[in-house]
């Protein structure tokens, strides 16, 4: 399979750079050439595989000629085998709606489904490639933690992580800075995740600086990331056996949401995907009303989601405009001044896929509070957002994917139900542990001095 730069179609990369590189040197972001669109006979080939088996089915189709199906195969084994429970995922049922459990891995959130996969890509590409490689990626809590539990203790990678100081949980934020590995490395930016995010992308636009530390990306835009996460659409389709399906997707930076588009246009039966947002609504301006205009980043109590500037919108910005890089590098520059509307037929294409709502602080907190009560389950404060945007739209038929175990945030869920969930007997120890991470200003060029100082 070819990929493309959502901004460029004159130049074809194949999967091993997109995978390492996550960013286009045009600032784009890699999307294939092509799409497999699935049959109705084909998916039915499909619907009896396990994880695992599906897994590989679907993530081959876009790796091939990198690493071979029997390779991928054992690979993908590898990485689900950390997971506590047997099929990865878990489907529960929450009153009408269907909750998919994505939470099952070591670092308790969504994330690690695609980075445990992720983490022994690179593992494999340096077993073929004799570098060394240097990670670095921006995280709003969860992504981070994720990244490092797949490369702690790997060779030849070292993991550098800016979170926002103070902007993240403290269980989410000691999952990360307990680790003891010396190839990870905690920065925490006076900032927010925005600021983060655009240190990253800063360092990775200076070419000489990310050249010489071979540097690398894992944040969502990574399209491996996409199509790991593509899986658990097709997986929860085939276990509900329904004719059509829908999902409620708590929605920060549009990665998890555009895997499910991917899936529905690789040939899914997906109904609506509803973008469910908490007060950093952004998105959800965008998808009802076509307001895509950012606004101040709020902290919020789901904080895996706050986020103003959604970088995987992009490649749904490429799609709707009939993969016109051409157009699409034009949108992104009226996104870049903050003044983009979206153009009505735009708007309408957009809306035949999906729906969008937003939760804010009370209403999160009394679904917590409401689900609790009447269905005996603590909802993590980004699950609740999901389910809250499914109530608000009555979609009662529909999976929400439950994004985090709820003893992430125990906040949150004390201050609505005045009670937590613990979290499982292997982590306990974080709470202990002495906590190592660098609180640096919210500056390129520190951030930069601090990686040279460490590679
Ligand atoms: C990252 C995250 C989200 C948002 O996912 P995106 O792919 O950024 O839209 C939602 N919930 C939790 C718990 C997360 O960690």
């Amino acid at each position: 399979m070819k990929y493309i730069s959502t901004r460029s179609s004159a130049k074809e990369f194949n999967f091993s750079e997109v995978f390492i590189k996550g960013l286009s040197d045009d600032g784009g972001l890699y999307v294939p050439k092509s799409l497999k669109k699935y049959s109705t006979e084909e998916l039915l080939e499909l619907k009896n595989l396990n994880y695992n088996e599906l897994s590989t089915e679907i993530i081959n189709l876009f790796s091939a000629d990198f690493i071979s199906r029997k390779e991928l195969s054992s690979l993908i084994k590898k990485s689900y085998s950390t997971f506590r429970e047997k099929d990865v995922v878990k489907i529960s049922n929450l009153g009408e709606l269907k909750l998919l459990e994505l939470f099952h891995g070591p670092t308790l959130a969504f994330k690690d489904i695609a980075m445990q996969f992720i983490g022994n890509l690179y593992e494999y590409y340096l077993s073929k490639n004799d570098r060394k490689i240097n990670i670095i990626v921006a995280t709003s809590g969860d992504t981070g933690a994720a990244a490092i539990d797949a490369i702690k203790g790997k060779s030849n990678l070292n993991i550098f992580v800016l979170h926002p100081n103070n902007k993240i949980s403290s269980v989410q934020r000691k999952i990360m800075t307990t680790v003891e590995e010396k190839n990870v490395f905690n920065i925490a930016i006076d900032g927010n995740f925005d600021d983060c995010q655009n240190i990253v992308k800063q360092m990775f636009s200076d070419l000489e600086f990310s050249k010489s530390i071979n540097m690398s990306g894992v944040n969502s835009i990574n399209w491996a990331r996409i199509i790991a996460q593509a899986v658990y659409y097709f997986y929860s389709y085939f276990k509900l056996d329904k004719e059509t399906i829908s999902f409620s997707v708590p929605t920060g930076n549009f990665g998890d949401v555009f895997a499910g588009y991917l899936a529905k246009k690789m040939g899914l039966p997906i109904d609506k995907l509803i973008v469910a947002t908490n007060e950093n609504d952004i998105l959800h301006r965008a998808i009802s009303k076509g307001d895509y205009v950012s606004k101040e980043v709020r902290e919020t109590i789901s904080p895996s989601m706050d986020i103003q500037l959604a970088s995987n919108f992009e490649r749904l910005i490429y799609y709707i405009n009939n993969s016109d890089s051409e157009i699409t590098a034009d949108i992104m520059k009226k996104i870049k001044q903050n003044s983009y509307q979206i153009e009505k037929n735009n708007l309408e294409m957009i809306q035949k896929d999906f729906l969008s709502e937003s939760c804010n602080e009370k209403e999160t907190l009394d679904i917590i509070k409401k689900n609790y009560e009447e269905n005996n389950m603590i909802l993590d404060p980004h699950t609740a957002v999901g389910v809250g945007a499914a109530n608000k739209l009555s979609f009662n038929d529909c999976v929400v994917l439950s994004t985090a175990h709820p003893c992430k945030f125990p906040d949150a869920t004390n201050n609505a139900i005045n009670t937590h969930e613990k979290l499982p007997e292997e982590l306990q120890h974080v709470l202990y542990k002495e906590e190592n991470f660098k609180v640096l200003k919210n500056n390129t060029e520190e951030v930069k001095n601090f990686v040279k100082s460490k590679v």
